[in-house]
């Protein structure tokens, strides 16, 4: 396995490997890799000649405040995990200097208007415009056949699903189910702040999404019915502290109103976001009628 850190070596390890022919599968993170990113990572071996994880924070998508200098970083584990699910290069992105994945004076950014604005762009005005910039700048790099990514960022995934289709990226955007731990919580690498406390809670966010999911699934279509239910089991756990909690079209991600649930194609989604403590976590769970 290679282990690469500047940009221009990484430019010539994918143009050798196109040049040879070889099918390429990229999977962009933010490292401390954990089962939900491996998933990716596995798809991608199946489907792929080459596989490239990149372990890259990239400082564009947070804002002040945010959680940026103490995201947590176990590089060698995630090196480990890598080697040991045959990936062919780890790409380390370099934040500055020489090789750096952003070039000196940058200052070019994409912007994906209508779905970067609800949800947790709300509250995250210019992460979006992050997401979307850094991941265009490893479609440039890369020139992957293939790109994976985790619906448990629904709203992200979303995003680049459209980029790539506005800009005619011409690249296959893979979209994954959600990895959670055995008691529900979906996987994060931001798990690893919580408390003992926090974390025993943590599990009231995917029970509530789960809870709107049965009543959906049991013919429930209001909006209204559907997120107090949602609500009512939320507040069984003290800690959690809910920021948002939505249903929204599955594929624009528009508002819906009760009389459309069941004739939109893709479905609708309930996001939420929450906090426990200082720590912001995110989940979703997708209805679809289908
Ligand atoms: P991150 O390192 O948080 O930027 O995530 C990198 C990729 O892994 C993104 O496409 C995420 O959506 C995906 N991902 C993160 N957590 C999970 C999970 N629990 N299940 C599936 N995919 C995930």
């Amino acid at each position: 396995m290679k282990v690469l850190e500047r940009v221009e070596d990484a430019i010539e390890y994918a143009e050798s490997m196109r040049r040879a022919n070889l099918s390429i599968g990229l999977v962009p993170t933010m490292g401390a890799l954990h089962r939900g990113h491996l998933s990716l990572v596995e798809q991608a071996r199946r489907e792929c000649d080459r596989v490239i994880v990149t372990i890259f924070v990239n400082p564009t998508q947070f804002g002040p405040g945010e959680d940026l200098s103490k995201y947590p970083k176990t590089l060698e584990a995630d090196l480990e995990a890598c080697r040991e699910l045959g990936v062919d290069l780890v790409f380390c992105g370099r934040t500055e200097g020489e090789g750096a994945v952003y070039s000196e004076g940058f200052q070019t950014w994409v912007e994906v208007e209508k779905i970067s604005k609800p949800l947790c762009g709300v509250y995250r005005p210019i992460h979006f415009r992050g997401v979307a910039t850094v991941v265009t700048l490893l479609f440039e790099i890369f020139k992957p056949h293939r790109a994976y990514f985790g619906l448990k960022d629904f709203q992200q995934a979303r995003l680049l699903e459209r980029m790539a289709l506005d800009l005619r990226m011409g690249i296959q955007v893979c979209l994954l189910p959600t990895v959670r731990e055995d008691d529900g919580l979906a996987m994060s690498s931001r798990n690893r702040y919580l408390n003992p406390e926090e974390r025993a809670e943590a599990v009231g966010l995917s029970r509530a999404l789960h809870k709107a999911r049965d009543a959906f699934e049991g013919g429930e279509t209001s909006p209204e019915v559907l997120l107090n239910s949602f609500h009512e089991e939320v507040s069984k756990y003290p800690l959690l502290k809910v920021q948002y909690a939505e249903i929204r079209d599955a594929w624009t991600l528009e508002e819906v109103t009760e009389p459309v649930i069941h004739s939109l194609e893709q479905g609708v989604v309930l996001a939420a976001s929450a906090f426990l403590g200082v720590t912001r976590l995110i989940d979703n769970v997708w209805l679809d009628p289908r």
